[in-house]
């Protein structure tokens, strides 16, 4: 490793070369106090995109304690928090701009209100790193040496000193935030053991700041009480602070059981407030979010309609029959899929990825999909009418398939008589109305009559095609994205404004990677669940770094991946044949 001396006379010596010079900055250099700066790409001019560069300081040095981040959770959680801390210290440490371009900035990937596993920062045994982008400073494309010596030399080893070390303070806080994640998959642990889709704790804040924000809503937001029928105690490993503020053990609130919940309730009465709380509640949120003790079972998925969507090989059957022209629906294949048949195409291809827990909110649901009144019944003809209603097939998905849902819906009372629990939303608190909707179905008899006609099975999952998946842009792998709405993947663009769980855009471009990734899987007609078995083990094992090395990535769920997979407009599958589950069959 060459000596912060040499780093200093190498920047002196290129000041005012051509930008090129900085490529003899590749390799590793000690910086002093036990840091080590590693610089592992150069751009090639002040505007591309940045340099990547790892601060590393040795474990004896940093002092962090082994028991802080033992275990899964606590390490996903203590390196989300570094990177944090490392953002923090940049803003502080780091001038910015100088120069040209992003000449002089210096950027590392930290999350938002969600705790995610994420390739910004790393522990390990012999020690902790950050991973930066750096904008190596110039004017036009001329180095400036000066700059850069005071940008590596002085304020590297600065940010290193303030955000990598342990300190009193810091691990309080390490410890704090490390506690509070594995708190959340304690309670998640538990849903199962008790039989619970989902948990908001009494006291939580769900609301919002606003559409466009994540963090909490600070004035007027009404924390969240459970009613007194449907309240639970759960256990915490580590204590935290109760309603009341004083730190316990234990945390009571609200427990959806299994099987078919409601949430009804008058117009803006906080129903999709506590719906979008249940669909982030699959990911630990930092503390002081509001909703750091909501848990969600992990395989949580929110259903929505998404007319336009591509569909491949989705065997829909089991809600829409045959379509207009005798077209089949198993498998059903569309570039422009409707309201129904992409909520329906949504349904099947969660359940192919293993979800337990669908979420659905009339404000984002196909109206002919959720139900048929008594009404149209009588004046459509079944027989003209191909959709098997949502509310003819969601006791089936929980007693046939052990597939639980949790449903927004204040405008239709004809799922009164499927739900287990009914939850009515007022002036933003929790009512359980679960015996007064019973009663009112038995006493107003809906006179729909129930449109199945086969008992609902579960559809054999589709194989992908590894040849269809192409991340190859004009030369190389491109994957491009600028937000959490959408991937650029090869030559091809993935629409993933409907996929609402995705969190962040490291998290889309972690998806980009994994789909790359995963063609290698997909190898004799493999199905898809085991397909994703298989990069959930690669990502358990070997962590982000397995995907990509030198870009900001957070782990999605293999939901979302799946998700993304099943919108790729190149996506071709085998689908098996009758009673396999394996593959084989003929191509779509
Ligand atoms: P609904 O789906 O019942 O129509 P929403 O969940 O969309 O209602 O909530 C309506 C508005 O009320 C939103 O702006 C939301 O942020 C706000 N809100 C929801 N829950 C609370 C709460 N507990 N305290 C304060 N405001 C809330
Ligand atoms: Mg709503």
């Amino acid at each position: 490793m060459q000596t912060a001396e040499e780093l200093r006379a190498l920047l002196r010596r290129m000041d005012g070369r051509s930008y090129g010079a900085y490529r003899s900055l590749r390799g590793a250099w000690a910086l002093g106090g036990g840091v080590a700066l590693f610089v592992d790409r150069v751009q090639g001019d002040p505007f591309a995109a940045p340099s990547r560069m790892r601060l590393r300081l040795d474990s004896l040095d940093a002092g962090w304690p082994a028991a802080l981040w033992r275990g899964r959770v606590r390490r996903i959680a203590f390196e989300d928090w570094l990177a944090r801390r490392v953002a923090d210290a940049i803003a502080r440490e780091v001038r910015g701009r100088r120069g040209s371009g992003k000449s002089g900035r210096v950027f590392i990937d930290s999350g938002g209100q969600a705790v995610l596993e994420r390739s910004a920062a790393q522990v390990e045994e012999g020690f902790v790193e950050a991973r930066l982008e750096v904008g190596l400073p110039a004017a036009g494309r001329r180095v400036l040496g000066r700059e850069a010596e005071e940008l590596l030399a002085e304020e590297l080893p600065r940010l290193a000193a303030a955000a990598l070390p342990c300190s009193e303070a810091a691990l309080r806080e390490a410890q704090r935030f490390a506690d509070c994640a594995e708190n959340h998959a304690a309670l998640q642990a538990q849903l199962t053991e008790r039989g619970l889709a989902a948990f908001v704790a009494d006291g939580a804040v769900l609301p919002r700041e606003s559409g466009a924000s994540q963090r909490p809503l600070r004035s007027g937001a009404v924390p969240f009480r459970a009613p007194d029928s449907l309240r639970v105690t759960l256990d915490l490993p580590n204590a935290a602070p109760g309603p009341d503020g004083e730190m316990q053990r234990a945390v009571s609130g609200l427990g959806i059981p299994l099987g078919v919940t409601l949430i009804v309730g008058g117009g803006y009465h906080g129903k999709s407030t506590l719906l979008q709380t249940l669909e982030r509640a699959v990911h630990p949120h930092i503390p002081g979010d509001g909703r750091e003790c909501c848990a969600a079972l992990p395989s949580a998925v929110k259903i929505r309609a998404e007319d336009g969507r591509r569909v491949v090989g989705c065997d829909i059957h089991g809600f829409i029959r045959e379509l207009p022209q005798g077209r089949s629906t198993a498998p059903f294949h569309s570039d422009d899929a409707s309201g129904s048949t992409s909520q329906a195409a949504n349904i099947v291809e969660a359940l192919e990825a293993g979800a337990k827990l669908l979420l659905l909110d009339e404000d984002s649901s196909a109206t002919n999909f959720m139900v048929r009144d008594a009404r149209m019944q009588a004046l459509v003809h079944r027989d003209f009418e191909p959709i098997t209603p949502f509310v003819d097939r969601v006791r089936e998905l929980h007693e046939a398939l052990g597939v639980s849902t949790i449903l927004v819906m204040g405008g239709c009372g004809d799922y009164f008589e499927v739900a287990d629990t009914t939850i009515e939303m007022r002036d933003y608190a929790p009512r359980d109305v679960s015996a007064e909707a019973r009663r009112i179905a038995t006493a107003q008899q809906s006179g729909r009559v129930r449109e199945a006609r086969a008992p609902l099975r579960a559809a054999r999952p589709r194989a992908p095609l590894p040849g269809s998946i192409d991340a190859k842009g004009r030369r190389e792998v491109r994957i491009d994205v600028r937000g959490r709405d959408g991937l650029g993947f090869g030559e091809q663009h993935i629409d993933l404004r409907a996929v609402e769980q995705i969190v962040e855009p490291s998290q889309v471009r972690a998806i980009g990677y994994a789909l790359h990734a995963a063609r290698r899987f997909m190898t004799d007609g493999a199905a898809l669940p085991g397909v994703l078995d298989e990069l959930d083990a690669l990502l358990d094992s070997q962590g982000l770094d397995a995907l990509a090395r030198g870009a900001n990535l957070a782990r999605p769920r293999r939901f979302e991946i799946a998700a993304a997979l099943g919108r790729l407009r190149s996506l071709r599958v085998a689908v098996p044949p009758k009673g396999s589950n394996t593959g084989g069959g003929g191509e779509d």
